[in-house]
């Protein structure tokens, strides 16, 4: 039997991150992976389709919408559809194959094929992929890390059909472009891939079971993107209720209260369910070697990400805490150090957090409903891109950037934006907040100008006593 010293379950970013750490760590690594691809959810079916149709789409309602001011006369403007869904296929097809060659030049062995686990230092791997497939491999692992991801959360009276009524993983492949969608559920998908067809002149109704969408961020920000998506034609329908979804040969039928409880119907080419994901540990086997889950299926680790077997380990969207890649990568990373004896940390509360609409939504540290509820003394101050030259240049006025700060020590405790390249500008509040910067420190340093940045700086000012200066 061949052995390792770490044999990774899942290739998704938490997962093949973790193996090229070990490996740069000395181990001798394997990785599993039952798909005919690595990269897991994010390379394949999330992040990275998602924002190649955010890309383009974005470029095709500029062509469309703002072209003309900038000076920029484009003569019958035409959409392509299905080149902008092969394209998409070809950036995956790239990254995914990155992830080839990453593996093999870091000596990781890919084992294709489900994985599951026969003791703390057995994974019995159920052989797939193309002619070699069938039959089972067992190797032996010193230590084992669970990197298994998530799958999408339905709704009892709404299972998706793959045919009308569909996950984000059928909304990334359409062949022809619909008429009309309904969203269910105002969340990060659903506001993402609502926004790429709204852009190219698809009816969008997106219905949120909260009176906010984004309904788990700073409330303002919510707010402030719904302006912008009704702008660009979504219809947001909040504090509904949906009952029923029922999808027929060309259409789908979706019922939902209102918020005065009165019925009210959608109908439309399709209906997304984007209700949110839940944690993946089918055929593992947890339950044989006395690994436990919580009550939303999620496997119990300890501050180290150890399971209740010390030598099995488990990472990102299979255990609590933000679903996102980069929280997977971070704990991936974290895991295997602590295996190699390092003292690896990360900072849970500092994991950033993106919406890649247009305006993008970012957010790092508490929101001013968390500080609220935790009883913490706090000022505010925030700065409109409407007040930023930069943002005037661009044609980009939309949005907003709040910051958050302790009332008495000025320690900036949360940082939240609605605005142009607020996806890429939220780092520069990752790095305040991790050196505990306060709102003066932020005020004091040089800001290039124009820059979109510049706004941070301004609520920065705002937040030490109403000093911002373009206001
Ligand atoms: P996953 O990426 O889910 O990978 C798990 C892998 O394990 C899969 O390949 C699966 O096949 C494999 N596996 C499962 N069980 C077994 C088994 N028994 N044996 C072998 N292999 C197994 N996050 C962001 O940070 N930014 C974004 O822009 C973003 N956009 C997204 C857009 C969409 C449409 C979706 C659906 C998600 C998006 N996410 C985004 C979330 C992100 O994709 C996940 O948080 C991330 O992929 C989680 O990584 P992971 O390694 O934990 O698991
Ligand atoms: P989500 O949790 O972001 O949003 C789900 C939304 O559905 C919530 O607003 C919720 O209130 C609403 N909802 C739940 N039940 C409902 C019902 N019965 N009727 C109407 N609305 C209902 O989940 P998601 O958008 O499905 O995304 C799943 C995960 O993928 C998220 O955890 C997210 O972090 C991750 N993701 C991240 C990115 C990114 O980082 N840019 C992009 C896409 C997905």
């Amino acid at each position: 039997m061949k052995s390792y010293d770490l044999v990774v379950i899942g290739s998704g970013p938490g997962g093949y991150v973790a193996a090229i750490r070990a490996a740069q760590l000395g181990m001798k690594t394997a990785l599993v992976e039952k798909n005919e691809t690595l990269g897991g959810t994010c390379l394949n079916v999330g992040c990275i389709p998602s924002k190649a149709l955010l890309d383009s789409s974005e470029h095709y309602h500029q062509a469309q919408h703002q072209f003309a001011e900038h000076g920029i006369k484009v003569d019958a403007l035409k959409l392509d559809f299905s080149q902008m869904i092969a394209r998409k296929q070809e950036v995956v097809d790239q990254t995914v194959a990155g992830i080839d060659f990453l593996m093999d030049k870091n000596g990781i062995d890919v084992l294709k094929g489900a994985g599951s686990i026969l003791d703390a230092s057995t994974v019995r791997v159920a052989k797939s992929g193309g002619k070699k497939s069938g039959g089972t491999v067992d190797v032996k692992a010193g230590k084992i890390l669970i990197a298994t991801g998530s799958v999408v959360a339905d709704l009892p009276f709404a299972k998706p059909d793959g045919k009308r009524i569909i996950t984000s993983t059928e909304a990334l492949s359409l062949k022809s472009l619909p008429k009309k969608l309904v969203v269910i559920g105002g969340g990060v998908i659903g506001l993402e891939l609502g926004s790429v067809y709204a852009r190219l002149g698809t009816e969008v109704h997106v219905i949120e079971y909260q009176d906010a969408i984004l309904p788990t961020m700073d409330r303002t920000l919510g707010k402030e993107l719904g302006r912008s998506l009704k702008k660009l034609g979504m219809k947001l329908h909040l504090g509904h209720a949906v009952k029923s979804v029922k999808g027929a040969a060309r259409n789908v039928t979706v019922l939902a209260d209102d918020k005065k409880g009165v019925e009210q119907t959608f109908k439309a080419d399709y209906c997304l369910v984007a209700v949110g994901r839940k944690a993946y540990t089918g055929g593992l086997g947890l339950g044989a070697v006395g690994i436990t889950c919580d009550d939303r299926g999620r496997i119990e680790v300890n501050a180290d990400l150890q399971t209740s077997v010390p030598t099995i380990y488990a990472i990102g969207d299979v255990v609590a805490g933000a679903m996102l890649a980069h929280k997977a990568e971070e704990e991936g990373v974290y895991a295997v150090e602590h295996m190699a004896g390092q003292k690896p940390q990360i900072d849970h509360n500092l994991i950033p957090g993106v919406v890649y609409t247009w305006p993008e939504v970012a957010a790092v540290g508490r929101s001013e409903e968390e500080l609220k509820a935790a009883g913490v003394e706090y000022r505010v101050g925030s700065f409109p891109f409407k007040a930023s030259g930069r943002a005037r240049a661009s044609m980009d006025t939309d949005g907003l950037i709040k910051v958050l700060v302790d009332a008495t020590t000025d320690e900036i405790l949360g940082v939240h934006m609605v605005g142009a390249r607020a996806a890429d500008m939220i780092h520069e509040a990752v790095v305040a907040m991790t050196y505990r910067a306060t709102a003066e420190d932020i005020s004091r340093m040089c800001h290039a100008h124009p820059t979109f940045s510049e706004a941070i700086k301004e609520a920065a000012l705002a937040a030490t006593g109403n000093r911002a200066l373009h206001v």
